[in-house]
């Protein structure tokens, strides 16, 4: 299932936001979008998933206009983890969890044995198997934000998007985050502001700037010195990771 962003253009207060921009996610890439705080990457994927209206553009997933579909429709086929999880009214995390089920229910349908399997499974998944009767409210922000992947899981999506997915969780659970995603053999569109992480575990990359794409391509083609020095503003050597093999930055003072 790709997805396809052209000629994207969001303003707030007549400030242009996001500039032009065009990316292709191709069938089941995991697809990364990098670029420093402010440059635009939530708001490029807020407009792609129907929470900010963009001045201009088209994005569509597979055959369906995303813009002129309805949520439901949409919620049938992507799922979003988005970059800030509180929530004013407290739920349990088995609530927060079978709440990826709704876009699959008819209006007065009730979750069944399937929907209860799925959530058990989902959170099998995040490790939260012990927590489904904890309020939400009541954990930490690495927790949530398990939970938050566990409701998307959970909505068995045929694309999903990410916002920066791995911000309050230490190292293990940033992998195991990534590492689910990836396994899922879906196309991903995430926002990553780790660029080692984001080498590894992208097959493609978007570098974002002043709410315009800078550059694009392979993580090995493009995580250079000098783009990440221009784009970052930090000096840097990139090196090989001498037990793996992956891409390494070691970041030298700021410029
Ligand atoms: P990133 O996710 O890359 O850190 P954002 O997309 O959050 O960047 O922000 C891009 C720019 O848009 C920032 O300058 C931010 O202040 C501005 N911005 C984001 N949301 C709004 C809004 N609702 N109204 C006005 N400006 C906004
Ligand atoms: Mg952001």
């Amino acid at each position: 299932m790709n997805l396809n962003v052209e000629h994207l253009s969001v303003s707030f207060a007549n400030a242009n936001i996001i500039k032009d921009v065009s990316l292709k996610v191709r069938n089941k890439q995991f697809v990364g979008l990098i670029g420093p705080n402010g440059c635009g990457k939530s708001t490029l994927l807020k407009s792609i998933y129907k929470v900010i209206k963009p001045s201009q553009g088209k994005v569509s997933l597979a055959e369906m206009n995303l813009m002129k579909s309805s949520p439901r429709l949409v919620a049938q086929k992507l799922g979003v983890v988005g970059q800030f999880n509180e929530l004013s009214f407290d739920f349990t995390v088995r609530e927060m969890v079978a709440m990826g089920r709704t876009p699959h229910k008819g209006m007065l349908e009730t979750d069944n044995q399937e929907d209860a399997n799925i959530v058990s499974a989902a959170l099998h998944k995040v490790n939260l198997e012990g927590y489904a009767d904890r309020s939400y409210n009541s954990l930490s922000g690495g927790e949530k934000q398990r939970v938050v992947l566990a409701r998307v899981l959970a909505q068995q999506p045929e694309f999903m998007i990410l916002d920066e997915p791995t911000n309050h969780l230490d190292i293990k659970y940033q992998l195991q985050i990534l590492n689910i995603v990836k396994k899922l053999d879906i196309g991903i569109l995430a926002a990553l502001h780790d660029l080692t992480l984001a080498a590894e575990y992208c097959d493609y990359l978007y570098v974002m700037k002043k709410g315009q794409v800078a550059a694009c391509g392979k993580p090995e083609d493009i995580l250079t010195k000098e783009l990440i020095g221009q784009v970052f503003d930090v000096a840097c050597e990139t090196y090989r990771n001498p037990v793996t093999g992956a891409l390494g930055i070691a970041y030298l003072e700021a410029q």
